[in-house]
């Protein structure tokens, strides 16, 4: 195929079909909906009540490199999200917002127990959050497009409640719920804390992911994977630790680096947050080319899209303007996110060959008729 048909411009990005793994459903509402949640709940901490300068505060606040204030983020998004309304809305809009940036299929996580404060049980926050959802999905089909959104309950490692959370999890599993994470610090809470409930998860066979290897190194990966069982792994950045490449180029892979290889171990990677929290220096060395060259299952994701400024599009802009990947690689992304989703197999393989397939199929064809109607009119 002719190379221009290939081209990743910032509109075909944006309109390609994408596939999102890993995003916080309290790391993505708009800043305007933050200061009506803020003002209809009564909640004053607030650092600005224009959305425009409050987007920007949730950006500098991730990047200025303080873990306080990148905390703080959390503690305004979550503090406006205390009731099963603001639940619902949040969760309608994440839908929405996806599906205009080209989002067919996503998997938005979020911890039950921060949402308790106002009262709610566990349960009613799992169904607000879902019931967001559909109501997300069907405004985006009355609008003409189409997203499936899934969801996966974190427990907060800090918390020890993921036995809990984990129930949750398998109870809500025919009602939108996908699978379970755990997040939160990795420093002093190793995944083995939570042994007992991955192993309640997988005799319940239930799908499971945990953060690791972002903030810490090779054991944390070592350990979600082979202690407790992990099926994909959350950012998984310090893999490249286990990757060296000898004095004559060669590369060589370690025991745990071949094994996530050989495994095809998912490894949900967020580059601009990866580079907001120093897991990665910048985008251009971030070990996202290296792994895609040497074909681990990479995905591309979002993380937070409000504290990171950042869309599914605008992380593969970024990609393609420094690593100079294509439409090609791009569905490659694409494919790899939606063959390690936590949705049944025949459905993510209708998806793939139903919807992500044909729409970059179309993309290169509809380049290649507007070349050939410009020559025709040319001549
Ligand atoms: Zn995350």
């Amino acid at each position: 195929m002719h190379d221009e048909l290939n081209i990743a411009t910032p509109d075909r990005i944006r309109r390609a079909p994408k596939v999102l793994l890993h995003d916080h459903l309290d790391g993505g509402l708009r800043p305007s909906t933050v200061i009506e949640l803020a003002e209809a709940h009564g909640y004053r901490e607030l650092p600005s009540t224009d959305s425009e300068e409050l987007g920007r505060w949730f950006v500098d606040s991730a990047n200025s490199g303080s873990l306080e204030r990148y905390l703080e983020t959390f503690a305004h998004t979550v503090g406006v999200m205390q009731s099963a309304e603001a639940l619902f809305r949040v969760a309608a809009e994440c839908a929405e917002d996806l599906a205009d940036d080209g989002v067919v299929y996503a998997e938005v996580r979020y911890a039950p127990e921060l949402f308790q404060e106002g009262g709610l049980e566990l349960a009613e926050v799992v169904e607000a959050v879902e019931a967001g959802f559909r109501e997300g999905e069907r405004r985006t089909a009355a609008a003409g497009r189409r997203i499936r959104v899934g969801t996966l309950l974190c427990a907060m490692r800090q918390n020890a409640r993921a036995a809990e959370i984990a129930k949750l999890a398998v109870d809500y599993r025919d009602d939108g719920v996908l699978g379970f994470d755990i997040a939160g610090p990795e420093a002093g809470f190793p995944p083995t804390w939570n042994r007992e409930t991955f192993e309640y998860l997988r005799r319940q066979n239930a799908h499971f992911t945990i953060h690791a290897g972002e903030a810490f190194g090779l054991p944390s990966i070592w350990e979600a994977i082979q202690h407790c069982g992990a099926e994909r792994l959350g950012h998984g950045v310090r893999i490249v630790d286990d990757i060296s490449t000898t004095g004559s180029g060669s590369v060589r892979l370690g025991r745990l680096a071949s094994y996530v290889r050989d495994r095809r171990i998912p490894l949900e990677m967020c580059p601009t947050s990866n580079v907001q929290t120093g897991a990665a220096p910048s985008i251009a060395e971030h070990p996202i080319g290296r792994l895609r060259s040497l074909y681990f299952r990479v995905t591309v994701n979002t993380d937070n899209r409000l504290m990171g400024g950042t869309t599914m599009s605008h992380e593969f802009e970024k990609l393609v303007d420094t690593f100079g990947y294509t439409l090609d690689d791009m569905q490659w992304f694409t494919v790899n996110a939606m063959k390690s989703a936590f949705l049944p197999f025949d459905e993510r393989l209708a998806l793939i060959n139903d919807v992500i397939k044909p729409g970059y199929a179309g993309i290169r064809a509809e380049r290649l008729f507007t070349q050939a109607g410009g020559e025709r009119t040319a001549r």
